[in-house]
């Protein structure tokens, strides 16, 4: 594994560089006063004004809108964006599962229809999987679509539809076939959010937002072009979205912890622990220095993952490691944030004596949900375990 970049890819990187110096939104972390809408709508803008500078999709063809780059230079991309501190894109699972999934298992015209438009954000997507009796047991999944002329015919309800409100297009898991073994009774299709009998019910979480939601589908029609893949084989296409959500979901997100960890080292020194400093107490040092250590091992690792990808074209299990290392660890530094804060840790960014605007408060509380999405920490040791070590399935 070589951890230098080539000629080409250092142009790249300065070319990105200076223009995200020119274009990134600086202010966007401080405002406050803004609804979910008009943040979400600001975040479509930055995506939009991306694509139009031909820096959405660096690798995906260029046929589709994309700039037909290397893997390579699609981790460049995402590191630049963390190092600039830029926003992210309104169109996280379009871009990060669906587009993938499409590249890889859709038709000529599916490609077509929706590529460009996930790059431009001017359609936002969801992925309907999880049910509620169906979550790590994805393939229990009780969500049915009956073949009625040229349709299928959806009934049921998914839950955790992460941006579900602000959906246009859903990549939804359906039972075709109820009568098959439960992993092989299963297709991909393409919902279109706006189909009468849709209903979206947000979910408030513990940060006070609603990223995600219920969703009821009651006789909703989708027509028998949008499925994805083959009739019953939605668990391969399904898994595909998956490996890619866990193996290069976050590429930057090494260059952010590196980021949070300077700041938690500026807060350890305006800190004051008995009179001196935070930063003087050794037990805060070791657990500073335990931190760094660890996002240094974050980045070897995601370097392991991604030479895996360049070589083979698909992530592998090495993305199971990825997901519980960064899940786990952005909780361990949440955790060490709070023991420096103590009490203005809780102070959300409405309070003008919160600490970075309140950044600590919500990440430490959306740091939860990292060890359960895209696959619990005990499904990716499981995976792990029978994938990585060999070892017998144990359930
Ligand atoms: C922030 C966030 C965003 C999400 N976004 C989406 C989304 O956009 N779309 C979507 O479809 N879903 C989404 N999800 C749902 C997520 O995929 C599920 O929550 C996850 O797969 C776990 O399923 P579950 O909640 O049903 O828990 P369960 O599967 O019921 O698990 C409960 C507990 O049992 C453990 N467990 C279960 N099976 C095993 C086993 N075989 N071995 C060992 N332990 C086991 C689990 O690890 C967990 O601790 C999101 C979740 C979160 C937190």
């Amino acid at each position: 594994m070589d951890l230098n970049l080539t000629a080409d890819e250092t142009q790249f990187r300065d070319e990105f560089r200076a223009w995200l110096a020119k274009h990134a939104p600086k202010d966007w972390e401080h405002r406050r006063d803004e609804t979910v809408e008009q943040h979400f709508a600001f975040l479509k803008t930055w995506q939009r004004t991306l694509y139009d500078g031909g820096w959405a999709g660096i690798s995906w063809p260029r046929e589709y809108g994309g700039r037909g780059a290397s893997l390579m230079q699609q981790v460049i991309f995402w590191q630049e964006m963390a190092l600039a501190g830029a926003p992210p894109m309104a169109n996280v699972l379009g871009l990060g599962l669906v587009g993938p999934t499409l590249i890889a298992f859709g038709t000529g015209a599916q490609k077509s229809r929706f590529l460009r438009k996930i790059l431009s954000a001017e359609e936002i997507w969801c992925q309907g999987f999880s049910e509620p009796n169906a979550g790590s047991d994805l393939a229990g999944l009780q969500t049915e679509a009956r073949l009625d002329g040229g349709h299928y015919v959806v009934n049921g309800q998914k839950v955790w539809t992460s941006y579900g409100w602000a959906s246009d297009w859903c990549e939804l898991v359906v039972r075709t076939d109820p009568a098959a073994p439960k992993h092989k009774g299963l297709t991909v299709l393409l919902v279109d959010m706006k189909s009468p009998g849709i209903e979206v019910r947000p979910l408030r979480q513990m940060t006070g937002e609603s990223e995600f939601n219920e969703v009821f589908f009651r006789d909703v029609r989708v027509p028998v072009e949008n499925v994805v893949g083959q009739v019953n084989k939605g668990w391969d296409v399904a898994m595909g979205t998956l490996m890619h959500e866990r193996g290069t979901f976050g590429a930057g997100l090494q260059i952010t912890y590196r980021r949070n960890m300077d700041r938690l080292v500026d807060l350890s020194r305006t800190i004051r622990r008995g009179g001196k400093p935070a930063s003087q107490d050794p037990v805060v040092r070791q657990k500073l220095a335990q931190c760094y250590a660890e996002v240094q091992i974050m980045r070897a690792n995601q370097m392991r993952a991604f030479s895996r990808i360049s070589a083979t074209g698909v992530p592998g299990p090495e993305g199971s490691i990825q997901k519980i290392f960064w899940s786990e660890l952005n909780q361990r530094m949440q955790q060490v944030a709070q023991e420096l804060l103590g009490p203005y840790g809780q102070l959300d960014g409405r309070d003008d004596r919160s600490v970075d605007h309140g950044a600590w408060s919500y990440g430490y509380l959306r740091a939860r949900g990292n060890t359960i999405e895209a696959g619990t920490s005990e499904i990716q040791r499981n995976i792990i375990g029978h994938f990585v070590l060999g070892l017998p399935r144990s359930y």
